[in-house]
Order: structure tokens, then sequence, then C-alpha cells
């Protein structure tokens, strides 16, 4: 019997996925890093009730009335899947392994990771060790079929769709990648397996009526042998780190987008398909600071045009959802407010598969931003089942 309630779950989890025009949104909180425990307010009180499906989140807010009197308030978010601290990355690699998968079936897949700056999105896509430094790219062959533990998405992603096209070979399919790792900053493309100085090249976008996605100008690197996907991210990351002398932190308040290309054809019957991979690690979400920031004009900038194409992806995604609780595509979807939701613009919507992960710290100090975030992605799950996740559970006096 549990096994057919365990189906039961299954089926209507689907369902509801189909209703939801393929948008899933999953959040994770990364644990507390060495050294921070020390700083004020320690850790936030965050819950995770949900034992069975791992759906639910509860943060408490405490606030101070001007009297000096406590009022404590819990908010319980619903998503697709909440990750804990301890949450390894092989266990979220596992819960997208599927959308990844369907590339290889032709599905042009975008997987976000969204949040405030040292929430964990680099750590989600890229993968950090302790022993090494940030942004120092742990990668293990391809042909390994166990990665290192620290591994994250894009090399994991990479390594089991080099796999699937290997076991696919006695069928007849060969499948060739190649990949593609671009930055967005200030409204801007930079290459980063570019050539020649950073930022000096001016690239445009293009969508041809097939439905794929060039930009001028770009280098695209085949990844076809096992230790490809390595020298491409050390390349990204060489690149961005020279970048990052000119202005510090530029890596938080830039998007970085890797794209995997993945073209099969079968030689027995003469099948083509072609899928596409996006992994995109988004700017930081933070909101500007009221001091100090505001009163630096390039930093204001950056603040802008990090709002303006975030707020555009929520818009698209939100406008996405929209149209497929309408069962039409007429839906106008604003696609054109910022380069990054152009950029995507075949890889969100209409057949294609869109995951939003939201990367929170656990930290007291940071529980505002964690709300905002919070908010967002209800913003984006909201519209797309028309229910609402986020509820009040207690106001305490
Ligand atoms: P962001 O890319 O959002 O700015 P990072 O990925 O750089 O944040 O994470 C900030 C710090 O927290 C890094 O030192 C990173 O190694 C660490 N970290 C993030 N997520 C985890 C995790 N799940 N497990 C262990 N350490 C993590």
């Amino acid at each position: 019997e549990a096994q057919a309630n365990e189906q039961i779950r299954r089926r209507l989890h689907n369902q509801i996925q189909e209703l939801k025009g393929n948008i899933r949104v999953y959040v994770r909180v990364r644990p507390v890093v060495p050294g921070e425990k020390d700083e004020a307010g320690g850790q936030a009180a965050i819950e995770f009730p949900d034992t069975r499906d791992h759906q639910q989140i509860v943060l408490t807010n405490t606030t101070e009335s001007a009297m000096g009197s406590q009022r404590k308030e819990a908010l319980s978010f619903t998503f697709d899947r909440v990750f804990e601290p301890q949450a390894t990355q092989l266990e979220v690699f596992e819960e997208v392994s599927q959308l990844v998968q369907s590339v290889v079936d032709g599905y042009n897949v975008t997987i976000f990771a969204y949040g405030q700056t040292g929430s964990g999105k680099s750590h989600t896509m890229l993968g950090t060790s302790p022993v090494r430094m940030k942004y120092m790219v742990v990668c293990t062959p391809l042909n390994v079929s166990q990665g290192s533990p620290a591994e994250g998405m894009i090399p994991r992603a990479v390594r089991q769709i080099f796999q699937t096209g290997e076991g696919m070979r006695s069928k007849g399919w060969e499948y060739t990648m190649e990949g593609q790792f671009l930055e967005i900053y200030n409204e801007t493309i930079n290459d980063l397996l570019g050539y020649g100085e950073f930022d000096s090249k001016k690239h445009e976008i293009k969508h041809d009526k097939s439905g794929r996605t060039t930009v001028t100008d770009t280098v695209t690197l085949p990844l076809n042998g096992p230790s490809q996907v390595a020298t491409l991210l050390a390349r990204a990351e060489s690149r961005r780190s020279v970048a990052a002398t000119l202005m510090n932190q530029r890596s938080s308040r830039s998007h970085s987008v890797f794209t995997l290309r993945v073209s099969g054809t079968n030689t027995i019957t003469g099948e083509s398909c072609e899928g596409c991979l996006n992994l995109v690690d988004l700017a930081g979400s933070e909101r500007l600071s009221s001091s100090g920031a505001a009163n630096d004009k390039d930093r204001l900038r950056e603040t802008q045009a990090i709002n303006k194409s975030l707020s555009a992806l929520g818009d698209v995604i939100a406008s996405l959802g929209v149209a497929g609780d309408n069962g039409k595509q007429a839906t106008h979807i604003p696609y054109r407010n910022s380069k990054l939701t152009y950029l995507l613009q075949n890889s969100l919507g209409g057949n294609s598969k869109t995951l939003m992960i939201l990367n929170l710290s656990p930290m007291a100090a940071h529980l505002g931003e964690s709300l905002c975030s919070l908010r967002f992605a209800t913003k984006v799950n909201n519209t797309t089942i028309g229910r609402a996740t986020a509820k009040k559970l207690a106001a305490a006096p």
C-alpha cells in the first residue's frame, strides 16, 4: 500500500510539474562557514518541519517595537524542494539530474542560482572545496563515474551527459557537446572564454528561425574529451580573476551563463536532435544599502543593472506561468527587457524547462535578505500555480 501511495504521490507531483509550465523552484540553505559563528546575531531561526517531502521552510522573524517589546512572527514557505544545510552536492544534483538528462532528448533547460552574495550560488553551480580558494574549480575527468564530492552542478551535468552519450552509442546515437561561458555585467555581454582584452568586444545576441541562439564573436569550445570541461572552467575562472582586479567583487555583481549545447544524430535511423542546458549563476540579489554605496556612481550603476535584470527575469518567469495557466501561448512575454532574458529567450518558456534554485544564508544578520529572496521566489512560483505559498504561521505579541 505504501508503494501505491508513493506512486500516486509521484504521479500527482509530475502532473503539478506539467501544470506549472515546467517551472520549478528549489531552496538551498548553506551551512555556517568557518569563522562565521562569532558574527553578531548568530544563526537565524530556520526550521524544516516537512521531514517527508522536504518542501517547507519556516523562518522566524523577531522585531522589536519602540517600547522595547519583542514580536515574533513565523513565516512558512512551500517550494518544490527544500535542501537543509547538510545536503551534499550529490544530493542536490540528484534532484536535477532528470532535468539535465532531458537535454539529451532535445529539450532546452535553464537552471538559475538566485540569492544574495555569499549565499552559496557559486558553490552550487561550480563547487568549492574548503582547502581551495573560492572560485578554484573542483572538477574530475568526464569519464570517471563519481566526481569529487565538492563538485558543483556544471561539471556534474557535463559528465552525466557525456556518460549518457557513451551509453547511447550502441543504439547508433552519436553526440557532440560544446560549451560557452558568458558574463553579463552592466547589461553588457563579455566572453569568459574569449581572447584578447576583457570587455573590448561588442557581442550581439541573435535568434534564428530554428530557435537557435548565437552571440557574435564568442568562443565555443568542444567538450568531447574527459579533461575538457576542467580546461574550459579554468579558462573562464582565470579570465574572471583578471577582470576582478579591475573591479573588486565583480563576479558577484554580474550574471554568468554557462551553456552546453548537445547535438545527437543516429547513424542507423537518421534521426537527429539538439538540446541545450544553461546553468546561470545570477548576480547577488542584495539591496543597495542606504549608506555608502549610494554615493558611489559605479556601484549605483551596477546595482541598477542588477535590479533591472533580476526583476525582468521575475517578470518573464511570472508571465510564462500565466501563459501556462491560461493554456495559450499568446500572452506577451517581456524577454526584451534585459540582456539576460533576451539571451535565454529560447530556453525559457515553450517546451523548455526552468528551475530556480534559491540560495539562502543561515545567518540572522542575513534574515532580511533571505526573506526578500523567498518573496521573489514565491512570486515566481505563485503565478504559475495560483496558490499562496507564503503563509503566516503565528503572530505572538
Ligand atoms: P555566492 O556565489 O552566492 O556569493 P559562494 O558560493 O561563494 O556564494 O558561498 C559563500 C561561501 O560559503 C563560500 O566560502 C562557500 O565555499 C561556502 N559555501 C556555500 N555553500 C556551501 C555548502 N553547501 N557547503 C559548504 N560550504 C558552502
